[in-house]
């Protein structure tokens, strides 16, 4: 499979690798310029086409670990109770590490082969890490996780089971990640960084999710997702792009970015036109609590160019959708997947019944228990 990268911004294409484009500058208090895509050249793809024939690399750099394919729930009493019937709810908390990560580091850890590194290194929240982990551990290669010390701790314990090596940041996730590309730099001969949004492969991997729901249900209505850094909101609408490049699906989604009230970078960017100076977040969903969104500028242009919304939840509204989704369907996922269930809850009454709709539950509620205590009713 030929693959070759593009800068968001000036349009530079490179074929040799790298994490943000050369040519663009940037200011380290605002998300990064130069983000670079993939492209691909035309797979030939058949009427049996897989979401994995869309992937830059081949099959033999795979490591054997069953990431994706995942259920397409139809949750009968929260579409009787909402009035949605084509209601739809995308479980990858069904992924090995419990998390959608697993679909970026699965790709990460073919990247790794590909280009003959034995070593990645990445900044986490928490799901990240412990995905790359655990994909590391079934692909052998070692990880190292730079995470902060507010990370649950599930996610470390993870981590640490499937053998990483740990480094606690003393303060937030954008701590941890400037922490973690400074060690990528001093030694960028021998680590691949799978920095979310540094490295191009991670949007890549995440495009399966989109690229599942086009091969399942053809064309989708809404599709509500929580967003942090941008990266998966970025990454489906890649994989609705490509499969509309490829004659797969005839039409864009309206896809609706969930942000948190405390880490709504985004939300701001996209009302503005332009990102402001970063703002410290605060949320009780930490894995989309973000200062500085690593995609955003991504993000932002392809909300732009695709006409998505934003919406923003509280605290409290992800707390009690959590509650809601995980006692009305049985489906548990973690505060940041209950985000985007929130969002569809704040706004469903400007929706059409009938309409095609996913939310997207991105992580599992055994990864953060002291939130979901919290949201628990008596
Ligand atoms: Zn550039």
């Amino acid at each position: 499979m030929k693959f070759w990268f593009r800068c968001r911004e000036c349009g530079s294409r490179y074929d040799e690798l790298h994490m943000l484009c050369p040519q663009c500058q940037n200011d380290p208090a605002f998300p990064p310029r130069g983000i670079l895509e993939t492209f691909i050249e035309d797979p030939g793809l058949t009427e049996s086409w897989t979401p994995r024939d869309l992937l830059p690399l081949d099959s033999k750099y795979f490591p054997q670990v069953p990431v994706g394919n995942t259920a397409l729930w139809e949750p009968e009493r929260i579409r009787s109770q909402s009035g949605f019937s084509r209601l739809y709810l995308k479980d990858e908390t069904q992924n090995p590490s419990e998390s959608l990560k697993d679909r970026a580091s699965f790709l990460v850890a073919a990247q790794a082969r590909y280009y003959g590194f034995s070593k990645i290194v990445l900044a986490s929240t928490g799901n990240a890490g412990s995905s790359m982990a655990c994909i590391g551990a079934a692909a052998g290669l070692e990880v190292l996780l730079f995470l902060p010390e507010s990370a649950p701790e599930a996610k470390l314990v993870q981590a640490l089971q499937y053998g990483a090596e740990v480094r606690r940041v003393n303060g937030s996730y954008d701590d941890a990640y400037d922490a973690s590309l400074e060690y990528c730099e001093k030694h960028a001969e021998k680590v691949l960084s799978r920095n979310t949004g540094h490295n191009p492969f991670t949007i890549e991997g995440k495009k399966t999710a989109a690229l599942e729901l086009v091969r399942e249900l053809g064309n989708v209505d809404h599709l509500f997702v929580s967003v942090g850094d941008g990266v998966i909101l970025s990454s489906l609408y890649k994989g609705f792009e490509d499969a509309i490049h490829f004659g797969l699906c005839e039409k864009m989604p309206c896809i609706y970015g969930v942000q948190a009230e405390g880490s709504s970078a985004i939300h701001r960017a996209l009302e503005k036109g332009v990102f402001t100076a970063a703002q410290k977040s605060s949320t009780v969903a930490d894995s989309i609590s973000v200062d500085i969104p690593r995609a955003g500028m991504l993000a932002l242009d392809k909300l732009q160019k695709h006409r998505g919304k934003t919406i923003v939840v509280s605290d409290k509204e992800i707390l009690e959708a959590q509650w809601r989704l995980s006692s009305g369907s049985g489906l548990f996922g973690e505060p940041a997947a209950a985000a985007a269930y929130a969002g569809f809850e704040k706004i469903k009454d400007s929706l059409e019944r009938t309409a095609v709709t996913v939310i997207l539950i991105t992580g599992s509620g055994l990864k953060d228990i002291r939130s979901a205590q919290e949201g628990v009713k008596p």
